[in-house]
């Protein structure tokens, strides 16, 4: 009985050991194929990260970036050129939140700027050029992630171009709302509240306030811009 037991212990013992010695003589030659299967079935695809001025659009796109470099993903970040509200080099969030940046004339810099890049990020695409689609959808095509953050109206409610090409073409687009300054509710507009009609007017902390549809209607009846 002693020994019948004896043996039984030592089959699964012999077994356990077995076990874990397939295991580890396999585990860097299935890691090694795991890897090469990842890169070659790698899929590209475009996320949008849209909102109003104040609705935390930048610290969304920095806590997917941040997370794909968790991830050890090769993560680059571009932003316009023309953007240098705070810093030439991070893109910065309204707290202060900031992930270092690459400055670009245009979207086509972006091609050759992101080769061998896994995870392409894009703060304020709203300013890049008519291009930037275009672009984008060729990065995902090559099997990068590509999330684009921006804009989704100017100070007039109209839609920001090239945003409505991008969201159009994306397979993710994620909405995200401010608070009206005006009244409490979600807001979607981001109204301006000097009375300069450029489209692209720097310096957003002071001459925009997020506002809700009837608050930015209101708004915008008064000729001075206050209601
Ligand atoms: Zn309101």
């Amino acid at each position: 009985m002693g020994r019948s037991r004896r043996r039984i212990c030592l089959f699964f013992a012999a077994l356990k050991h077995t076990r874990l010695c397939r295991h580890q003589r396999s585990f860097p030659k299935n890691m090694f194929l795991e890897r090469a299967a990842n890169r070659a079935q790698r899929k590209g695809w475009i996320e949008v990260i849209c909102g109003s001025m104040f609705s935390g659009k930048t610290e969304e796109l920095i806590r997917r970036l941040r997370r794909a470099e968790f991830a050890k993903q090769k993560v680059e970040i571009f932003k316009p050129g023309v953007d240098t509200r705070y810093d030439e080099v991070l893109v910065v969030s309204h707290d202060s939140n900031h992930i270092r940046s690459t400055p670009v004339p245009s979207s086509s810099n972006l091609l050759l700027l992101a080769s061998g890049i896994e995870v392409v990020g894009i703060d304020e695409a709203q300013f890049f050029d008519d291009g930037l689609p275009s672009v984008c959808e060729q990065l995902a095509n090559s099997g990068v992630r590509v999330i684009a953050a921006g804009l989704n109206m100017d100070f007039q409610g109209r839609p920001f171009d090239p945003m409505p090409q991008l969201m159009a073409i994306s397979e993710f687009t994620t909405k995200v709302h401010a608070i009206c300054m005006h009244c409490g509710e979600l807001a979607t507009f981001s109204h301006r509240t000097t009375k300069s009609q450029e489209l692209v007017l720097l310096g957003e902390t002071e001459s925009y306030v997020p506002l809700c549809r009837g608050c930015f209607n209101a708004a915008r009846a008064v000729p001075t811009g206050n209601p």
